[in-house]
């Protein structure tokens, strides 16, 4: 058997895939566009693994999706790919409808038909997995519960519209055809692999390269963290034991306020990596312009995820950060890599610019 996964040369569908084949032998075919998100680095270790198929390519092109499908009869298609940076969102919404709505339509109506043409046991067990964000449920204020699958979608920026249009398609697709999908909403993810436009790889690297630290307006804004492979597993958990139809959140119970986790991550490298005038990387920290639009608390309830499949995240905040930085730390040809754009002239090379 196989998987179809998308995306899977990101951020956290690189670390699924190396997590599914370091726990599995079932083959992975990736299809990944590899834009500017995208690093081939990341799978590396993979080069000659004849497990992994990497194969370079839109979700939205129909006949090549198609094609795949035909060839490889995966069991399952796990949708990563997309468009995933609200600050982009903000000043590019295009890209935005374009991968992550219609997109996303183009690979529903691709697994629609290809699962049509499954004899009964397999169509019975094929699963199209969503992988969707928190964000399409809006923003909370600070003595909201924290939001369960039965909040409805109010998303804020064009990237979680974005997002929330592709969950209420899939949704769709199990209601109308009787696809059977799955949708997963997490929280916000942390760890190795992580493109540095976002929060956590940012500041470290800015702190080591002695750049401002900057933080949005009081910095007060609270997100709920998840090490990566904690959302691998739960991703695998609900591929296995997940109802068709249903939503499922994923969350880590770690709320912090953004200035903390920028904090925290000076400490860390205080200890780490300390600064040869002896001083805190903390003096580097400036804040800055809020974001439009800015959510100003997002919080997981996971109790679903926990009672009906049982998963729970194995690290805590505090053993998740303190591997991400000292992953960043042993890490920097990757990390010269993606801020060099070498990998991007290595994919080209061997995938051809697209
Ligand atoms: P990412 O930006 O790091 O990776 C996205 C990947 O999708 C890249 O490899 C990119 O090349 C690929 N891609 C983009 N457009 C494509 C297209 N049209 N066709 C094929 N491939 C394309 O994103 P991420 O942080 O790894 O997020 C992965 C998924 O998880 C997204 O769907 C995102 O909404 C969701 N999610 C992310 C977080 C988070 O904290 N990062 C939290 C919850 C959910």
């Amino acid at each position: 058997m196989t998987i179809l996964v998308t995306g899977g040369a990101g951020f956290i569908g690189g670390n699924f895939v190396l997590d599914w084949l370091a726990q599995s032998e079932e083959p992975v075919v990736n299809l990944d566009k590899l834009t500017y998100a995208g690093n081939l680095d990341t799978l590396r270790s993979l080069r000659d693994d004849p497990r992994h198929r990497f194969v370079r390519g839109d979700i939205g092109d129909r006949t090549l999706v198609s094609q795949l499908l035909d060839t490889h009869r995966p069991r399952a298609v796990i949708h990563f790919a997309a468009e995933s940076h609200v600050d982009r969102s903000i000043h590019g919404p295009a890209a935005f409808v374009d991968t992550n709505i219609v997109g996303t339509f183009s690979l529903l109506e691709a697994a629609r038909a290809h699962w049509q043409t499954l004899g009964e046991g397999e169509r019975a067990a094929f699963r199209f997995l969503h992988v969707s964000t928190d964000e399409v449920f809006g923003t909370l204020s600070a003595d909201d519960a924290p939001f369960t699958e039965d909040d409805a979608c109010a998303p804020n920026s064009p990237y979680s519209a974005s997002k929330a249009a592709s969950d209420h398609l899939v949704r769709a697709w199990f209601h109308t055809y009787g696809l059977p999908v799955l949708t997963t909403h997490c929280s916000n993810n942390y760890g190795p692999y992580h493109f540095p436009e976002k929060l956590i790889p940012l500041v470290i690297l800015n702190a080591l390269a002695g750049k401002p630290l900057p933080v949005y307006g009081d910095g007060l804004q609270v997100r709920d963290w998840l090490y990566v492979t904690d959302h691998c597993a739960a991703i695998r958990r609900v591929l296995d034991a997940g109802r068709p139809g249903d939503t499922y959140n994923i969350g880590g119970w770690n709320e912090k306020p953004n200035i903390d986790v920028v904090r925290t991550l000076c400490r860390m490298l205080d200890t780490l990596r300390p600064r040869a005038d002896g001083s805190s990387y903390a003096s580097q920290i400036q804040h800055v312009s809020d974001r439009p639009g800015h959510d100003r608390r997002y919080a997981i309830d996971a109790r679903k995820l926990e009672r009906e499949l049982g998963w729970k995240p194995a690290e805590t905040f505090d053993t998740g950060i303190r591997k991400t930085v000292e992953w960043y730390l042993a890490n920097p040809d990757w990390v010269n890599n993606v801020t060099s754009g070498a990998y991007r002239d290595w994919a080209d090379l061997h995938y051809g610019s697209q």
